[in-house]
């Protein structure tokens, strides 16, 4: 899977918040309603939600093969304990009425337990309960995916999916890829952001707001991503915008706009539609159509 460009002509956009709670995918479902010509591409594949206002029809369903999980075989084991003493991460677990049991939550998959088992007793496979999806949806193409509770490897799905969003967006001459990426800045959101064309900061007012997006932009500053920032409900703490505006000029991040809080998004998003669908002559969907300008 190629990582960067796909076409001469087409870009990828990272829209990341570095927290949950920022409106971020409510902004991305609101620039996909005016972007046109893109294919979406929901980088959230712990928690996925775009596909709740994208009201997806599913084309195409694959398997995503995740990290191994471990299984004692009750019937060929002696009960000798050695798994037990070797699993570094706990995750075998003596029954009450004898025996013993791998917790599939705790498995981290290094197979260790099979190579020490005396009598091979454990085997091990790797987990096939994770999802992807391209669907139609009326924005255009998306690609989107579920992962099962306890999964690993979001990283590796994320760049599954982008790789599956930019050959669409190729096959298609879609000028753009648009990925709703996921919060924090663990191994979903590197890949999220790896070989980007540039990323979008959706910025919350508050100290924690403040704090996580700080650690992104640290993030893809070690990619030498160009980014860009909105700041989402601006007016409900004016104090903390000031720093946050403070920061983003000291890290020459170009501020969009700041978008006011408008409890018209939320009735948006409890009627399956964008902001823009909703009410495209409200002040937030004016905003967010600059925003798309500036990006293009
Ligand atoms: S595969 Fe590794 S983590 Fe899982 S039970 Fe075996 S030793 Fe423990
Ligand atoms: S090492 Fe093998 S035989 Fe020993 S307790 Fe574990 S599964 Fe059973």
């Amino acid at each position: 899977m190629t990582e960067g460009r796909e076409g001469a002509d087409m870009k990828e956009i990272t829209i990341l918040s570095g927290k949950g709670g920022t409106g971020k995918t409510s902004i991305t479902a609101a620039i996909a309603s005016v972007a046109g010509n893109a294919v979406f591409c929901d980088n959230d594949v712990d928690a996925a939600d775009l596909h709740l206002i994208f009201n997806p029809q599913i084309l195409e369903e694959h398997t995503f093969f995740s990290g191994y999980k471990a299984t004692i075989h009750d019937d060929e084991c002696t009960r000798c304990g050695i798994c037990y003493d070797h699993c570094r991460f706990d995750a075998i677990h003596y029954k009450e009425l004898g025996g013993l049991y791998v917790n599939q939550f705790q498995c981290e998959g290094c197979r260790l337990c099979e190579r020490v088992c005396p009598v091979q007793a454990i085997t091990s496979k790797r987990s096939d309960n994770n999802y992807w999806f391209i669907s139609d949806t009326r924005m255009g193409k998306l690609v989107h995916a579920k992962m099962g509770p306890g999964e690993e490897n979001s990283g590796k799905l994320v760049s599954e999916i982008r790789g599956r969003a930019k050959e669409i967006a190729k096959e298609t001459g879609a000028g753009y890829v648009i990925n709703d990426g996921p919060p924090g800045i663990g191994c979903a959101a590197i890949s999220s952001v790896t070989g980007t064309d540039t990323v979008l900061l959706v910025i919350e007012p508050t100290h924690s707001g403040l704090h996580d997006i700080k650690r992104v932009v640290d993030l893809i500053d070690s990619f030498k991503i160009p980014s860009f920032a909105v700041i989402n409900k601006y007016d409900i703490n004016k104090e903390v915008v000031e720093e946050i505006e403070k920061f983003l000029n000291q890290n020459n991040i170009p501020l969009l706009a700041k978008l006011p809080f408008d409890k018209q998004m939320v009735e948006s998003m409890v009627n399956g539609q964008t902001i823009v669908e909703y009410n495209p002559d409200s002040e937030i969907s004016q905003k967010i159509k600059e925003v798309w300008e500036k990006i293009k």
